[in-house]
Parts: structure tokens; sequence; C-alpha cells
């Protein structure tokens, strides 16, 4: 099954999609971290990618496109994906559309999480992550046992430098201005359900899996 997670930064699209990946069987690939990745191993994408993420703007598809293309061609999404972050644009859909033709392949669902603006802040704001290993926190909502360090590898938790208070406005502006015609776009193709993301992580993943059918 291949589906398309879409969300504000903050909407919990990423925690959703590792936790419905597992259930469903498909692996996550959210775009955010592969330009996370290629950061920290200071790649040529990375140093490109880093100036833009920075400031809360979006990577150019020149840069992206390629990335995206390479990954879903991987093994282990031969029997589909969740993609988290891609597509972002309509432009970056279309090319999809061209990619998933290339493969006489298609998209089974698009999900958008709605979660209110002053929520998307509160959650942007107290997220802590962790250096090495990539895990989320949250100041409040979800604190680690020891503050500072990731329960999981025992990492440092840092904000990451996208989450300060002005790129915050920042990506939320760009989301608003650019990824809502994306939901129109899916819309329009049939394959758009509108999911309530506030609630636990079960209730969430409930009416997800509603969604697609129950194909758990
Ligand atoms: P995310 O982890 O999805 O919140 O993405 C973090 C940042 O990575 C975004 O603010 C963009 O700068 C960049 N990014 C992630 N996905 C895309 C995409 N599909 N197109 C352009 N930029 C992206």
């Amino acid at each position: 099954m291949r589906l398309v997670l879409m969300g504000a930064p903050g909407s919990g699209k990423g925690t959703q999609a590792k936790v419905l990946g597992k259930r469903i069987k498909v692996p996550h690939i959210s775009s955010g971290d592969i330009l996370r990745e290629s950061i920290r191993r200071n790649s040529a994408l990375g140093v490109e990618a880093k100036t833009y993420m920075d400031r809360g703007e979006l990577v150019p598809d020149e840069v992206l496109l390629g990335v995206m293309e390479e990954r879903l061609q991987e093994s282990d999404c031969g029997h589909g994906y969740i993609l988290d972050g891609f597509p972002r644009t309509v432009p970056q859909a279309e090319a999809f559309r061209t990619m998933l033709a290339n493969h006489a392949a298609h998209l089974d669902h698009v999900l958008w999480l709605q979660v209110p603006t002053v929520e998307l802040v509160r959650r942007l704001s107290g997220r802590r992550t962790c250096k090495e290993c990539g895990s989320s926190y949250h100041l409040s909502l979800d604190p680690p046992k020891k503050s500072g360090v990731c329960d999981k590898c025992g990492g440092q938790l840092i904000q990451r430098d996208d989450d300060s208070e002005e790129t915050i406005v920042a990506r939320l502006t760009v989301y608003e201005k650019q990824t809502t015609p994306l939901a129109e776009f899916y819309r329009a193709q049939h394959l758009l359900s509108e999911i309530n993301g506030v609630g636990s992580l079960d209730d969430v993943l409930e009416r997800m899996l509603g969604a697609i059918g129950g194909n758990a």
C-alpha cells in the first residue's frame, strides 16, 4: 500500500507515520529525515539543504526530487511505503505522479492530519530531539525520564535548529501557502481523507486505519 501522510509541522505526522508503517508493514520514508541525515554526513546535498531548512523554507525541487526518486526505488519499497513530508507542494505531487506512472504504480490514500495552530506551536516549541538517534520528546507532553537525555540511547536531547520560535512561524506560513493546495489536488482525485490529529497516539492511529479501510 502506498500512502502519503500530510500535516503541518508539529501535527505528529512523523510519529504517526512510524507507528502506522509498523502496523501495516511498510517502510516510513520521511523527506525531512533524509535531508537531516545528509546534513549529519555533511554531504553536498546536506550542505545545500541546510541553508533552506534553517530558514524554515522548502528545499528546491532540483535538489529533492532526485533523492526521493532514488529512495523509492530501494528494495524495501516493493510492497509500498508511507511518505511523510513528501510531496509538499502541487509541483512535487505532479512529479511524484510521474514517478509512479513510470513504474506502473499508483497511490492508494492520502491522509491529512488536522491539528489547530495553537496546538502546533505548543508542540513544536517544546519538542526536543535526540542528537544521536533522532527520537522525539516534548518538555511537558512527553518528557524523557532524565532531563536532556534520550531514554532510548542515552544521547543528548537538543532543540532542532528549525524548531526555534521564529523558524516555527516561517514553517507554518510556508505550510499554509504551499501545502494546503496539495490537499485540494488530492481531494479532486478522491484520494484524500481528513483525520483529526488531536488525541492519544492510539486514537489517531485507529482513525488512520479506519480511513485506509482497516487494511492492517
Ligand atoms: P520536516 O521534518 O518534514 O518538518 O522537514 C524539515 C524541513 O526539511 C522542512 O522545513 C524543509 O526545509 C525540508 N523539507 C522536508 N521535506 C521537504 C520537501 N518535500 N520539499 C522541500 N523541502 C522539504
